[in-house]
């Protein structure tokens, strides 16, 4: 532990260049990726990422609640994003709170670009995150997970969303940050990417890096972005292989 003023930071990179937990600068956690976990919903997957659980549940196109956000001429997209009040170590008021909607919001509009809404006018599709265990990183464990789900919904999307946070930590761009990371570290980048064509539909920063950093960090996202995808593709491959994935 190194300290800086009267608080104990851990040090975050060796002189070795490697991680808090051993990893490598450009090394993802380890991702399991479950497609059809749930009986319920119309769609679902769960994902451990590191020591985070997120599952994500899709309904629809289904009737739009309220009933005055119906758009004629396509369907809309609602997410709901969720942190379990046991998710964290000191417990979380359970309820939207500001963050909660924020990242519901930035997930909802990500979503929005992929989806092809238009095929189903006056309709809702809702997306449900429920972060079950947080280490950081949750939004884009849940963009991984609602997209698999969407996909195993059956909804027509112009790609699947892989998403992936970087980071400063020790000075160095690093990849997918976890929590010490995410709190001691200079600056977290979560993005998620359409890979077909390389746009990126979500891309938020907190902290500060210069712009030679920030095109590094982007670099290495994207190459992050697309090993995430492989795992998500094949999710969905041994869900249809083996017929199904909810016990
Ligand atoms: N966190 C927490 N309590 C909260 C919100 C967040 O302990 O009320 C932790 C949790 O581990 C989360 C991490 O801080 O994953 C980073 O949160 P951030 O807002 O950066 O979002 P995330 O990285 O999870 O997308």
């Amino acid at each position: 532990m190194g300290s800086v003023g009267a608080k104990e930071v851990p040090v975050l990179l060796s002189p070795e260049g490697l991680r808090i937990d051993g990893r490598h600068l450009e090394e993802l956690r380890s991702i399991r990726i479950v497609a059809g976990a749930l009986h319920g919903a119309d769609g679902s997957a769960f994902v451990e990422w590191g020591a985070n659980k997120v599952m994500a549940a899709v309904y629809g196109p289904r009737e739009v609640h309220p009933r005055h956000l119906q758009q004629n001429n396509k369907a809309i997209v609602q997410c709901r994003y969720n942190m379990a009040a046991f998710s964290v170590d000191e417990r979380k008021r359970p309820g939207l709170d500001r963050r909660s909607q924020e990242i519901s919001k930035v997930i909802s509009e990500a979503f929005e670009s992929v989806i092809f809404a238009e095929e189903f006018p006056r309709t809702s599709i809702d997306i449900y995150i429920e972060v079950l265990q947080a280490n950081a990183g949750t939004r884009c464990a849940g963009v991984v997970a609602a997209s698999v789900a969407l996909a195993d919904a059956g909804i027509p999307m112009v790609d699947l969303l892989p998403a992936v946070a970087v980071g400063k930590v020790g000075g160095a761009i690093a990849l997918d940050l976890k929590k010490e990371e995410d709190n001691y570290g200079e600056a977290d980048l979560p993005m998620a990417l359409v890979p077909q064509s390389g746009r990126l539909v979500l891309l938020q920063m907190e902290g500060h890096m210069t712009r030679e950093e920030l095109a590094k960090a982007l670099d290495l996202g994207v190459t992050g972005c697309r090993a995430i995808y492989e795992k998500m593709k094949q999710a969905l491959r041994d869900r249809y292989a083996s017929g199904g994935g909810a016990a």
